[in-house]
């Protein structure tokens, strides 16, 4: 094992898990471990939701029903200050959907307005119908196309913030300008659910690679995996619905 080692932090698996979004936490943990990084994860949930973000390296949030994302809002207002400061001091946070409009300065449901956590100048309001199925995306960051799945009836407006990606298949942040999701300094949020690591090891090593960068000022860099089996299931995503016969 090396010295580095990474903390993450898992916020309300209990409450915002669609699609079994908490794999992703696992695939991190791996990812590191195959390189001699010892990943330690925290896990906050609605029944002990004590949690320091002092040590905390990544912090997770996946996403859910209005309802459920209501009660993590709430909770998480408590800690709207230390979140700030994590995100403004390289604080590495992803966050999945239901997590992603979190962030922002509002979601608007049918019923409430939602209010967020204003760490990024976004905001979401829910259209008339939902915005459901595989998505694929060109990055900025890497060579590697990111494939998911996306299901949400928010549409979210990010401003003048950088996307997470350019929508090459699917709806994106809402269905019209054809990017997806967002980045700010090393905030990753995105409307891809599920597996979103497994399947785009290049966005979780680029994730990874933030934390460790932060952390440890020699970080040289990862050392490469065999991504055979995970590279081709992502490109026989992008294949599927890119290059249709
Ligand atoms: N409840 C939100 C929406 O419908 C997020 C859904 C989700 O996390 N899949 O837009």
């Amino acid at each position: 094992m090396s010295d580095y080692k990474i903390q993450i932090v898992h916020l309300y698996p209990d409450l915002l898990n669609l699609y079994g979004d908490k794999g992703n936490i696992e695939c991190m943990r791996k990812r590191l471990l195959w390189r001699g990084i010892d990943a330690e994860v925290i896990r906050c949930t609605n029944q002990d939701s004590s949690f320091d973000l002092t040590r905390a390296d990544i912090i997770f949030v996946g996403g859910g029903s209005d309802r459920d994302q209501e009660i993590v809002c709430h909770k998480l207002l408590e800690k709207k200050d230390e979140l700030k400061n994590y995100v403004e001091t390289d604080g590495v946070l992803v966050a999945v959907c239901g997590g992603y409009q979190l962030l922002g300065e509002y979601y608007q449901t049918p019923t409430a307005k939602i209010e967020g956590l204003h760490l990024l100048d976004i905001h979401t309001d829910a259209g008339e119908n939902r915005l459901i199925g595989n998505i694929i995306l060109e990055s900025a960051f890497f060579e590697q196309k990111i494939t998911g799945f996306e299901n949400h009836a928010g549409r979210t407006s990010i401003g003048n913030h950088q996307p997470l990606g350019k929508v090459i298949f699917g709806h994106g942040n809402n269905g019209e300008t054809g990017y997806e999701g967002v980045v700010y300094k090393n905030v990753f949020g995105t409307y891809l659910h599920g597996p979103l690591f497994p399947k785009n090891p290049q966005l979780c090593d680029h994730i990874l690679s933030c934390a460790l960068k932060r952390k440890y000022p020699d970080f040289k860099g990862l050392a490469p995996l065999d991504d055979s089996l995970e590279n081709q299931a992502n490109e026989y995503i992008v294949k599927r619905f890119t290059q249709p016969n």
